[in-house]
């Protein structure tokens, strides 16, 4: 957490929080102070730490006063979860009068004050209060000066270490991951040498607001010295794969310009991170190797990131890069539909196809779905995706149509996310005006586990699909672990066989039984099933023998972009209309 240290004003109200479970000796305190002046003190009072502890977490007081004696809890605890929930606001504690000793300890503990309860002539309790909060206000000083950067107001080197070594304690008993970040601004010295210190001290501070903002759990973000700060990062956002993610949203926001005095500013960043324990045992260790990743950083001509970990460093930088790079890309060019033939196996004939993407990358090349649809799944990148691959099938499919039997589907995969989409059945009908379409004409793809995630969402989905005369596919059937009870309950058009139980299903009697087992299965429930995978004639021929309704596979041919696929179409297709 970024701390800031309690400003107490210099002038009155001071608003008082006193925990006091007599109500009795509460309400003789609020006379006293009442009696001084009705302005000078605002008191809330609670009757148990408990009942305190939502009041200081909303709220804002100046003084703390602690009855030593609730019940249920010791004095000294009382006073050590105030110091630690607290650690800038005065506090005085209120002892019997043989607590002397009660009395020191809370001193010691980091009270400022203690008076002895029903003893309260000659304004001592608004002296001692006045008293605790000038003592407060000058340990807060010292606090600011020893343990703040001045420039920025977050914490500075010394803090951050000891910050550091406490979250590694507190690591090594709760196995809780660490993530140690060192950010160093790009172009920083080129600001200051052309435009001056007092704009350089600017550009920190404005580093320092930003960093604030991205980060929201309470992990430490501390300025070291120059233009170099350090971040950590404990909890779930501490795994690597979220540490790139959250580097990768802070160079990001370090990227856009900084606005100082009348400058406009672009300045980048480079990040050096280490993990705990992989990285480094100690704090010292830690941070000397997330500055090593940082040098490494740095030789980049781009703002990037490094882990000190070599291996994770390079799947890492690839994954967050090439999810960067979809993001950019999705809905443009660079992505087109391929279309698999899926045929009736008794007569060879078209029944239907499948639309498969394909990412034409500029540098990579053709990168497969299976590497980028679980990235684009990860954000809403997937749902510009699915819209526009379904508006370019349906367009495709219209020009296919003279070519293809009236009752051909062509099926899109869809993802988790397109199920929970609430306008998905609005902007499907709004496309399919578009394209003039027909329902009887449109298949989607579900794989089994997508089906038993939130099954009532997915119920609703999938009838209004039914209703609006759409199929529905269950895509790689026989690979998750649906209960079939559930499978016969859902409104199902077609089982997809999947390609493991097709590969090897001439040589391996177990996946022939499968096989058998779930055709068989199939058509009792009213389904058909579409056999993926097939690959040689001696498969076919098996699964056609077996009463399969229809394949897919490179033995018929593999998926093939828009104008193969209607060369394809007028020379392999048999008896279209
Ligand atoms: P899928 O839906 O099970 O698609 C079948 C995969 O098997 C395709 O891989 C296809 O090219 C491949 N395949 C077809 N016939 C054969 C064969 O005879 N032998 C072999 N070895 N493979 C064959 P692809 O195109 O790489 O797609 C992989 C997965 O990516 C798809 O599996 C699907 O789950 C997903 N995917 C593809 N396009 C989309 C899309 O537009 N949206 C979503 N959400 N997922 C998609
Ligand atoms: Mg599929
Ligand atoms: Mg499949």
């Amino acid at each position: 957490m970024t701390v800031s240290v309690l400003k107490v004003p210099n002038h009155s109200p001071l608003h008082i929080l006193l925990i006091e479970d007599n109500d009795g000796d509460a309400l003789l305190i609020r006379k006293m102070l009442e009696r001084v002046s009705p302005s000078t003190f605002t008191i809330l009072h609670a009757s148990t730490l408990e009942m305190a502890e939502p009041e200081y977490q909303k709220q804002t007081f100046h003084l703390l006063l602690l009855d030593m004696n609730l019940p249920g809890i010791s004095g000294m605890e009382a006073v050590e979860k105030l110091r630690r929930d607290l650690p800038y606001t005065p506090l005085i504690v209120m002892t019997g009068l043989d607590d002397e000793q009660k009395a020191l300890g809370a001193l010691q503990l980091g009270a400022q004050d203690y008076i002895v309860k029903g003893h309260y002539g000659n304004n001592v309790l608004p002296r001692a209060i006045r008293y605790a909060v000038e003592r407060k206000r000058y340990e807060n000083k010292v606090v600011e000066l020893v343990h703040f950067d001045r420039t920025t107001g977050l914490i500075n080197r010394d803090h951050f270490m000891e910050r550091l070594a406490d979250a590694i304690a507190q690591a090594k008993t709760s196995e809780l991951k660490l993530g140690v970040m060192l950010l160093a601004l790009r172009r920083f010295k080129e600001v200051t040498a052309t435009l001056g210190h007092e704009v350089g001290q600017g550009l920190l501070k404005a580093v320092g607001t930003r960093l604030k903002e991205c980060l929201q759990q309470p992990n430490a973000i501390a300025r070291l010295e120059g233009d170099e700060f350090a971040l950590q990062v404990t909890g779930p956002l501490a795994q690597p794969e979220n540490l790139a993610r959250f580097a990768m949203k802070i160079l990001n926001a370090i990227e856009e310009p900084f606005e100082v005095e009348k400058y406009i500013l672009r300045v980048g960043g480079s990040i050096g991170i280490a993990t705990f324990p992989e990285c480094g045992q100690d704090r010292s260790e830690l941070l000397t190797h997330a500055d090593s990743a940082l040098h490494r950083a740095r030789q980049n001509m781009n703002s990037t990131f490094q882990f000190y970990n070599n291996k994770l460093n390079h799947e890492l930088n690839e994954r967050v890069n090439l999810e960067k790079e979809l993001r950019q890309a999705a809905g443009g060019d660079q992505f087109v539909n391929h279309y698999q033939p899926i045929v009736d196996l008794s007569t060879g004939q078209l029944c239907g196809m499948e639309t498969l993407l394909r990412w034409q990358h500029p540098d990579r090349g053709m990168i497969s779905p299976a590497i980028f649809i679980p990235l684009a799944e990860k954000s809403d990148c997937i749902l510009y995706i699915t819209e526009s691959v379904i508006s370019e099938a349906f367009r495709d499919f219209h020009e296919f149509s003279g070519d293809i039997p009236e009752q051909a589907y062509i099926s899109i995969n869809l993802s988790a996310r397109n199920l929970q989409q609430r306008n998905f059945m609005y902007d499907l009908r709004e496309l399919v005006s578009k394209v003039r379409m027909k329902p009887s004409n449109i298949a989607f793809e579900l794989t089994e586990g997508m089906l038993m995630q939130d099954p009532d969402k997915t119920i609703k989905m999938l009838r209004a699909c039914r209703e609006y005369g759409a199929s529905i596919l269950v895509d790689d059937f026989g690979t998750g672990y649906s209960s079939l009870s559930y499978l016969s309950r859902l409104p199902l058009d077609i089982l997809k066989l999947d390609r493991s139980f097709v590969s090897n299903i001439t040589t391996n009697r177990h996946n022939m039984v499968i096989a058998t087992a779930t055709i068989n299965m199939a058509h009792a429930l009213g389904l058909k099933v579409v056999a993926e995978g097939i690959e040689n004639r001696g498969q076919y021929e098996l699964l056609k023998s077996l009463g399969c309704d229809s394949g897919q596979g490179y033995f018929i041919s593999k998926p093939m972009p828009k104008d193969e696929f209607r060369s394809w179409l007028t020379h392999h297709t048999v008896g279209t209309r």
